[in-house]
């Protein structure tokens, strides 16, 4: 990986996690407990839950997501930076673009989910 690269990848980065954080907080702002009976018939309330339900679930990824690329971002400028941690190889920096928190090249990550899922 060229030095110009690292660089993309860092604005890349910070870029991901402003959006991930400003996400977050309007995602906290849905997910606030929902309001006391007197406001709102049952139908209602279980229609604005199953939408809680969604929208906690895309915030729990949303944080992970944040806790990785941190992690990264701390990694980049370290020689492992961008190498498979199963075989080794280079990822391909393509794919570092679109996410920059992995950790394995496309075939172990795919190979690994195939056996996570078996
Ligand atoms: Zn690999």
């Amino acid at each position: 990986m060229t030095l110009a690269q690292k660089e993309e990848l860092k604005k890349k980065i910070s870029e991901d996690l402003d959006s991930l954080e400003r996400e977050v907080i309007e995602l906290e702002e849905k997910t606030k407990p929902i309001v006391p009976d007197c406001c709102i018939g049952s139908d209602e309330r279980f229609e604005m839950m199953s939408e809680q339900e969604v929208f906690e679930r895309i915030l729990y990824e949303a944080k992970i997501r944040i806790t990785k690329l941190k992690y990264s971002i701390n990694r980049i400028d370290r020689e492992e930076y961008g190498i498979c941690m199963e075989c080794e190889e280079d990822i391909p920096y393509q794919r570092l673009l679109i996410l920059p928190e992995s950790s394995y090249c496309t075939k172990c990550a795919s190979d690994l989910q195939k056996r996570a899922t078996k």
